[in-house]
């Protein structure tokens, strides 16, 4: 999709930090971590949101993806996935993606 930063990660006409690629999806390292370890798994396929996404897809970037760079990144002692979804969640790049944090401990709390 045009002026979709992500989409242009995808097509890599701008550059990110890959940690993992495949067919159908690309984890990367955010750009301001919010952790020692801060990860997008994004879809190559555009969808908004999570609304939009179809089951497929959900179980390749929640199941293989996750499990993938969970591995790579060596995070068995945990890690936290958030997916914002929408205005009230604060999401700011319209073109779904999961948040892998990890690297401390998180706390308890969820916001
Ligand atoms: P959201 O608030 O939409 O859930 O998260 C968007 C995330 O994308 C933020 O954590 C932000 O730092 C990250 N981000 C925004 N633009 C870029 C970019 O151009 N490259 C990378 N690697 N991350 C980005
Ligand atoms: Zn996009």
């Amino acid at each position: 999709m045009e002026d979709c930063i992500f989409c242009k990660i995808v097509d890599k006409s701008i550059p990110a930090n890959i940690v993992y690629e495949d067919d159908d999806a690309v984890a990367f390292h955010d750009v301001s971590p919010q952790a020692p370890i801060h990860v997008l798994i994004v879809p190559k396929k555009h969808f908004d949101n999570i609304t939009q996404l179809d089951t497929a897809t959900a179980q390749h970037l929640f199941s293989h993806c996750v499990q993938t760079v969970a591995k790579m990144l060596n995070l068995a002692d945990g890690f936290r996935l958030i997916v914002n979804t929408g205005k009230i969640a604060g999401q700011s790049v319209p073109h779904l993606h999961i948040h892998i944090l990890a690297g401390k401990i998180l706390g308890e709390n969820l916001l």
